[in-house]
């Protein structure tokens, strides 16, 4: 069972640069937040990555608590690439990050530089490597100095543990604050990772703008929402799908009728469109050049084969555009 990847991934996948940087990312990045801890399946997992790098997904996104448990993610993704992945390291971007609560005590959670550095330093550890691509401060951190969080992300990458940094979630004006922090000390800040679908639309508010001036890239999380951008709750909650999971972090209650409504009008554009929703939720996406890379997450290969063909048609009318606009608006 020893895995020898598809010759013609480059051809299958686009890919975009990341703000100024010398990085190109593929137009889908894959998320191991849920479907890669120890309560899953560990060859679904395997087969998971196998499709996506197969497919020119050359980017996979981790943090320090990823699971069930916290740290399995890590753990899991780093038995996977010591089998099939080690000889392609240097065609991949690894991510990790370290921002909510780890382990306990005040050094496991928040943004101190002794947090950032040790938790970077375990998750190395599990994933059996010498170094990630980019290390991310997983959330704004109100009580912590901008000055320390930054000054960690600085000497994790003078220490070559990473070779970029990035941030999550951050505002706009918390995000140009660090990047001028990040400036001065010299530090490679390539990219942001946001939360941006078609349900929560905060990065156009400001962020966005603030990413292009500062020459950074975006990759954006739960770009389905976490599934609701699909076709699969329009008849009920099934069994096998993240919001049938008792106290995981899509709560059936938030499925309510009149958001069904709504996924269901997008269904028949989507529809008309030859798409999957999902497919249309994504290109929807992408039709804004400063987002770099989407950030999906998925459960099985099917899943992921489907948003990868969705890249075949990423175009909107301007009719499309504003049938969508006045649905997301009611
Ligand atoms: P999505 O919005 O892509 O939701 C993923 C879920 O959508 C899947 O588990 C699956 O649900 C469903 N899905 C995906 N593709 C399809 C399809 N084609 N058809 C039907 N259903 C589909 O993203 P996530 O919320 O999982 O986030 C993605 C990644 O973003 C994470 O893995 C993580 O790397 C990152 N992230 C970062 C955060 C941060 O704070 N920086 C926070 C959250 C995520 P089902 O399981 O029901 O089958």
């Amino acid at each position: 069972n020893t895995y020898t990847a598809a010759e013609d991934r480059y051809d299958k996948m686009q890919y975009r640069r990341c703000g100024k940087s010398g990085i190109l990312l593929p137009l889908l990045s894959l998320g191991l937040w849920h479907n890669f801890g120890d309560v899953d399946d560990f060859e679904n997992s395997r087969q998971l990555l196998r499709t996506a790098f197969d497919n020119g997904i050359i980017h996979f996104d981790l943090a320090n608590n990823y699971g069930p448990p916290y740290g399995s993610a890590e753990k899991n993704f780093g038995k996977i690439f010591a089998e099939d992945f080690k000889r392609y390291r240097d065609e991949l971007i690894i991510s990790t990050k370290a921002g909510w609560d780890m382990w306990p005590g005040p050094y496991g959670n928040f943004g101190s530089r002794k947090y950032l550095i040790a938790s970077l330093n375990q998750s190395l550890k599990r994933m059996g490597l010498d170094y990630v691509d980019i290390f991310y401060h997983h959330r704004p951190d109100p009580d912590t100095p901008l000055e320390e969080t930054m000054g960690a992300l600085d000497q994790i990458v003078r220490q070559g543990k990473a070779l970029y940094v990035g941030i999550s979630q951050y505002s706009a004006e918390d995000t140009a604050k660090a990047a001028a922090i990040l400036k001065e000390q010299k530090t490679p800040f390539l990219i942001h990772q946001p939360r941006y679908n078609m349900l929560d639309r905060w990065v156009e508010n400001g962020l966005l703008e603030t990413l292009e001036k500062e020459g950074i890239g975006s990759i954006v999380f739960s770009p389905l929402e976490q599934g609701i951008l699909t076709s699969k709750y329009l008849k009920g909650i099934p069994d096998n799908s993240r919001a049938a999971i008792e106290g995981g972090y899509l709560d059936k209650s938030l499925i309510t009728p009149a958001l069904v409504e709504k996924v269901q009008k997008l269904n028949s554009i989507a529809e008309r469109r030859n798409q999957s929703l999902a497919q249309m939720a994504i290109a929807w996406l992408l039709k804004d050049e400063r987002v770099t890379s989407v950030l999906v997450g998925v459960s099985r290969v099917s899943q992921l084969e489907d948003n990868i063909n969705g890249l075949q048609n990423l175009k909107f009318t301007s009719e499309e555009l504003q049938e969508i606009e006045n649905i997301l608006k009611d």
